[in-house]
């Protein structure tokens, strides 16, 4: 059982963030921002993905002009992404749903004071977004790329905006390996009680970020740390919701959706099972039952599994096995067993969705 740190809730449009809302999940758009077609188009394949919340990057004038037009087209909450330039966190905080922005790297107190007005007048929160890589001098001079150096960049910031009145915070310290990443935010955790942005920075290709991410979103999850997230890819948009979903999922923090069980395979498989379970995730992604489903290659470890799974299926030579909660309720040539395994997760659900929901 997993127990979340307690956290503040705060609203970033209306997605809660903290507390005791979902962990939700985020990316970020990688087209220009100015180019409103095409961030929109973006925006609409996110959420299509099941994201919760997007943040574009609004690195000048153009873009922060174009923020409107977006917003109006749009559902998912919209977060600006900005750095250093204050008077473009004014025109964005005009219309987003949050700002991330380093009051630190602002400058001068009287222009963060002038962000934090408009984002009061709002009601909109602000991200404190501590990256690794772009740490304020004091901290990297002092402590390097470090931890330590993320975390007193947390609270210094944190502390900028307190003294201003402003409490409506997230924060997140990534860094672009596992073990600082998690090592920060363990850090910081109890010493504040604003909700965390959980990420592993600029963690590379589809395969090395699921893995880093996995690892380290995986273990904040696992140790109640995390309110929100994004899995950082470099590649496509619905990988990074992919991801994150089944991070959540796999991790047990959410509970919904159809866990597969299949084995590995070896010597005594007696069927094509890499291309059934393919065929099963491909059919069964649609399914918010919190179902478990054994998939095995033959008999000698399926009956075992099969006790624990909702629907299992365990091939032998030529036929195969059904079973519902280990009893065994059908056998079945094998060119007929992934129709029926099939039809009986459909039927799991619909009996799930009356018996809980
Ligand atoms: S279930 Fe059978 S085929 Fe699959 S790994 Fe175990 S022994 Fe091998």
């Amino acid at each position: 059982m997993i127990k979340r740190f307690k956290t503040k809730k705060i609203y970033v449009g209306d997605v809660a963030v903290g507390g005791d809302a979902p962990v939700s999940v985020q990316s970020m758009t990688y087209s220009k921002t100015r180019d409103v077609d095409a961030t929109v188009e973006q925006i609409k394949r996110l959420h299509f993905a099941g994201c919760d919340i997007v943040r574009v990057a609004v690195p000048d004038y153009e873009d922060a002009r174009a923020l409107k037009a977006i917003k109006e087209q749009i559902k998912l909450p919209l977060i600006a992404d900005i750095h250093f330039n204050y008077r473009l966190a004014l025109i964005a905080s005009e219309v987003v749903d949050c700002i991330r922005i380093n009051p630190g790297n602002i400058g001068e107190k009287s222009r963060v004071k002038e962000v934090v007005k408009a984002c009061q007048n709002r009601n909109i929160p602000i991200r404190i977004g501590v990256n690794s890589g772009s740490l304020e001098e004091q901290f990297d001079n002092k402590y390097g790329p470090t931890p330590k150096a993320m975390v007193e960049s947390a609270l210094y910031n944190i502390k900028y905006l307190e003294d201003l009145g402003f409490t409506d915070i997230k924060i997140s310290l990534k860094a672009s390996d596992v073990a600082r990443t998690v090592e920060a935010y363990r850090a910081l955790r109890p010493l504040v009680e604003y909700p965390f942005h959980l990420g592993v920075t600029e963690a590379g290709t589809l395969f090395h970020s699921t893995i880093k991410s996995s690892i380290a979103l995986g273990t904040l999850l696992l140790e109640g740390i995390g309110d929100t997230m994004r899995v950082s890819i470099t590649g496509e948009l619905e990988e990074e919701i992919n991801v994150a979903r089944a991070i959540l999922k796999d991790s047990g923090v959410v509970k919904s959706g159809v866990n597969i069980i299949s084995c590995p395979t070896c010597g005594r498989i007696e069927a094509n099972l890499v291309e059934a379970v393919a065929r099963v995730e491909e059919k069964i992604g649609h399914i918010k039952a919190p179902l478990n489903v054994s998939v095995m290659g033959c008999v000698v470890n399926a009956i075992g599994e099969a006790k624990h799974a909702d629907v299992a299926i365990a091939f032998g030579k030529g036929q195969g096995l059904i079973m519902r909660k280990g009893e065994v309720i059908a056998k079945l040539k094998e060119e007929l067993l992934v129709d029926r395994f099939l039809q009986e997760v459909e039927d799991a659900a619909i009996e799930f969705e009356k018996e809980y929901r």
